[in-house]
């Protein structure tokens, strides 16, 4: 065991503040990953607050994890000490149910092991995230990183770039569709760039009338203020796909109605409010409303090496550790562009 600093959650109300972990000593199979940068995503704060439940406190949030590797176990193949390496969401995962085998950890039937929040498989040792210094993981859960991109701008490839861009994928969104992003934080952000990118025709769909030069900037040919009633009555039935990432609890028939027919609702903002949804919003136009959880290992791969092929990054503001209750006061009132990104120096 190694301690190690890091920044934690005592509980739901008060500020985060310095606390010291133990890392394992590292297994034959695992990297032993020194942290260089930490995105802060809002289901860090959900976590940390108990907005959808009680968490395992102390709770070291942090699931967009970068660094360098600097050690290996004997069993490794597939890094080197020294090569840039990743960490998203989860760190296990049962390896052997029919998610599993399909590549979609994150839908592990026995349920797949948090980056925090969980306890390490079989143990009650709870998991700590990416606020801290330095991380021990398996090599089969662990990402490759192009050392071609800007190093602060990848970190949220890991949580905000995944979680857009595999429901995007799964859709096979592209030249010809309409899509619109709904909410522009950390993950609207890269979801414009990657539905850009595909080829299709992005309308940014705000409740920030600040953000629609930036909005364009990040590429969404079209800027949609959602408070103005005349904008919105413009655009019922406009678009083939919306990907939802409002963190708030929101009415989500207003944006349904904004789905053409067999149009679809992607659902990855996760507001702790029930939604209620008639079932004429979605059966008079054919209309569907799906979830989507990061993505899978596999797939979260071939994510940062798009992204590398593509110069695909985050647009960051980097942060020290100590400024981190700021910025999740600045998260809540949608004040970020567009991902907060923690420096680990400040925390050594
Ligand atoms: P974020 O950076 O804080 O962005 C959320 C955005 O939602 C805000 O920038 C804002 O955009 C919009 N918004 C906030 N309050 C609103 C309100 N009252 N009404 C309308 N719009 C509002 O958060 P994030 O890190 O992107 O995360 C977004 C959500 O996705 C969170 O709930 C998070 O837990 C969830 N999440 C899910 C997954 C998954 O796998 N499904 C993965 C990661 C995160 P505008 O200012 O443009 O309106
Ligand atoms: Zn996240
Ligand atoms: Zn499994």
């Amino acid at each position: 065991m190694t301690a190690i600093k890091a920044y934690a959650a005592y509980d739901a109300e008060t500020p985060l503040k310095p606390y010291t972990i133990e890392r394992n000593d590292i297994g034959e199979k695992q990297v032993q990953i020194e942290i260089l940068y930490s995105g802060v995503c809002h289901s860090d704060i959900h976590t940390a607050k108990g907005d959808w439940g009680p968490a395992i406190y102390p709770l070291v949030p942090g699931h967009e994890i970068v660094g360098k590797i600097t050690a290996v176990g004997n069993g490794v193949t597939k890094f080197k000490v020294g090569e840039l390496a990743g960490v998203g969401c989860f760190v296990d995962s049962c390896r052997t149910c029919v998610s599993c085998k399909a590549g979609d950890e994150q839908f592990c039937e026995e349920g797949m092991t948090g980056t925090y929040n969980s306890y390490e498989r079989g143990t009650t040792r709870p998991t700590y995230g990416g606020y801290s210094t330095s991380i021990t993981t398996d090599e089969d859960y662990t990402l490759h990183v192009s050392d071609k991109l800007d190093l602060t701008g990848v970190a949220p490839l890991l949580c905000a770039g995944i979680t857009t861009y595999s429901p995007l994928r799964r859709l096979k969104v592209g030249k010809g569709h309409k899509v619109g992003i709904l909410g522009l934080g950390g993950l609207g952000h890269m979801a414009v760039k990657f539905a850009a990118s595909f080829g299709a025709e992005v309308t940014m769909l705000s409740h920030s009338p600040s953000k629609e030069a930036d909005a364009k900037k990040l590429g969404a040919h079209h800027f949609a203020l959602t408070s103005d009633a005349e904008v919105m009555k413009s655009l019922a039935n406009e678009f083939d796909v919306i990907l939802n990432t409002v963190s708030a609890d929101h009415d989500y028939n207003e944006y349904l109605n904004l789905l053409n027919t067999n149009g679809t609702m992607i659902i990855v903002g996760m507001p702790s409010a029930p939604a209620v949804i008639p079932a004429a919003t979605l059966v008079l136009k054919r209309r569907s409303i799906m979830g989507s959880l990061i993505g899978g290992i596999a797939e979260t791969q071939e994510m940062l090496d798009y992204c590398a092929e593509h110069n695909i990054t985050s647009d960051v503001e980097v942060i020290d550790m100590a400024y981190i209750n700021e910025a999740y006061e600045r998260m809540n009132k949608s004040d970020v562009k567009y991902r907060f990104v923690i420096d680990m120096v400040s925390l050594k």
